[in-house]
């Protein structure tokens, strides 16, 4: 059965009636990683893979939500010390409580929801979640509250109610998404642009690797710390550099000795992906996916010899994609494990990730688990 009906047929279960659906996506990043907090660019898309919910006003303080996925059914009110023990759930209370806190409308509802988002693999299934709840409940209580406001609905609910201090990129992106195309969005000034994407003869694959390599976040941190040295060195010569995206190459090779060179690498990684997003999205107008490839290898060359984030899983699977003539392959996220995003050319899909599963596995004692996306809407009512 279809998730739409396999959803009304439960709402009508539980409720005895139909509720009104909306859905939203998880999301993939084509380029532009470890940008962020250095105040550059992410280049998200929203993709074929998300949440769908019926929902309904029920005219009491209560929400009353079933998950299908997780076969649970959790009640709760909105005051602050309502907040349920279920982690699905904390997530749709999160986002009534931090509409509220905007001055926004939420009275109870009903909702029964699903969805297809892989967990935990790096497609944020949460931001999917949380965009769905926002979108849905800033529609039916008529809130009037702004996209982007939602999109940081959605981040606050991670930071305030679920533990995740993350960024705004997964919220943006699963909010503002729209089928065919990529969103470059400056971290700086939080300007935004779209870009086409279809990619005709072409796949979009991940490949989950499955591994999560403990390193990850005191790796993070010193990173950051390394990129905000490199840019206050170049800040005495440049006051105009603000984030390390602000500055120029040759306003790097100035300060060389004056830095450690692990900062210099590092710093060297993220003023090149600034520009690769640059150049990825001039390509994406011309519809040269080629050079989009091409961008996407350096990405992943730096991320792995420049900005060390990388490991021995995901290098295997860059390399595996090079030999097998795919045009684009690249770690995607923060690093340390978890997926290669990978553009391949439909005639050579088949052979690739067969070799990908079979090879990987050979190596690493487990299947790395393959997932095609395309780009697709965002957040909407159905
Ligand atoms: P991700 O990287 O996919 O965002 P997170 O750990 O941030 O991983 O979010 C996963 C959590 O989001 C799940 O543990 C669950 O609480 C919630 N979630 C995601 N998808 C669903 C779903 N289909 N049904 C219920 N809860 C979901
Ligand atoms: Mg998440």
């Amino acid at each position: 059965m279809e998730m739409k009906e396999k959803i009304q047929e439960k709402f009508r279960t539980l409720f005895g009636q139909d509720g009104d659906l909306f859905a939203s996506a998880g999301r993939i990043n084509l380029i532009g990683e470890h940008t962020d907090y250095n105040g550059g660019y992410v280049f998200p898309g929203a993709i074929d893979k998300g949440i769908m919910a019926a929902i309904k006003a029920n005219d009491t303080d209560k929400v009353r939500a079933f998950s299908i996925d997780y076969d649970e059914y959790v009640e709760f009110g909105l005051n602050e010390e309502d907040k349920p023990a279920q982690s699905w759930a904390s997530y749709i209370f999160g986002v009534c409580r931090e509409t509220l806190k905007r001055g926004g409308k939420v009275g109870g509802f009903d909702t029964v929801f699903a969805g297809d988002v892989p967990l935990g693999a790096g497609l944020s299934s949460s931001a999917a979640l949380e965009s769905t709840f926002a979108f849905a409940i800033n529609y039916i209580f008529a809130g009037g509250i702004d996209k982007f406001e939602l999109a940081k609905i959605g981040q606050s609910t991670e930071h305030n109610y679920c533990g995740v201090k993350c960024g705004i990129m997964d919220q943006f992106a699963s909010i503002f998404g729209q089928k065919g195309k990529l969103i470059r969005l400056n971290c700086k000034t939080l300007e935004y642009k779209y870009f086409p994407f279809n990619p005709e003869g072409y796949k979009l694959v991940l490949i989950d690797s499955c591994v999560k390599h403990e390193l990850a976040s005191s790796a993070y941190n010193k990173r950051r710390a390394s990129c905000e040295n490199a840019a206050a060195a170049i800040r005495k010569n440049h006051p105009e550099v603000e984030f390390l995206s602000d500055a120029k190459r040759v306003w790097l090779d100035e300060v060389r000795d004056e830095i450690p060179e692990e900062d210099f690498l590092r710093a060297e990684y993220v003023i090149g992906e600034v520009q690769r997003v640059l150049d990825v999205c001039d390509a994406l107008e011309r519809g040269d996916y080629e050079t989009v490839g091409e961008m996407m290898y350096q990405t992943h060359f730096g991320l792995s010899k420049l900005y060390e984030v990388s490991c021995e899983e995901l290098d295997f699977l860059n390399k595996l994609a090079r030999k097998y003539d795919v045009t684009g392959s690249r770690v995607m996220g923060g690093g340390f494990g978890g997926c290669t995003i990978n553009l391949v050319k439909d005639e050579l899909y088949d052979k690739f990730i067969a070799a990908a599963k079979e090879q990987f596995e050979a190596k690493f004692g487990h299947a790395p688990k393959v997932y095609d996306v395309v780009i697709s809407d965002g957040a909407r009512r159905l």
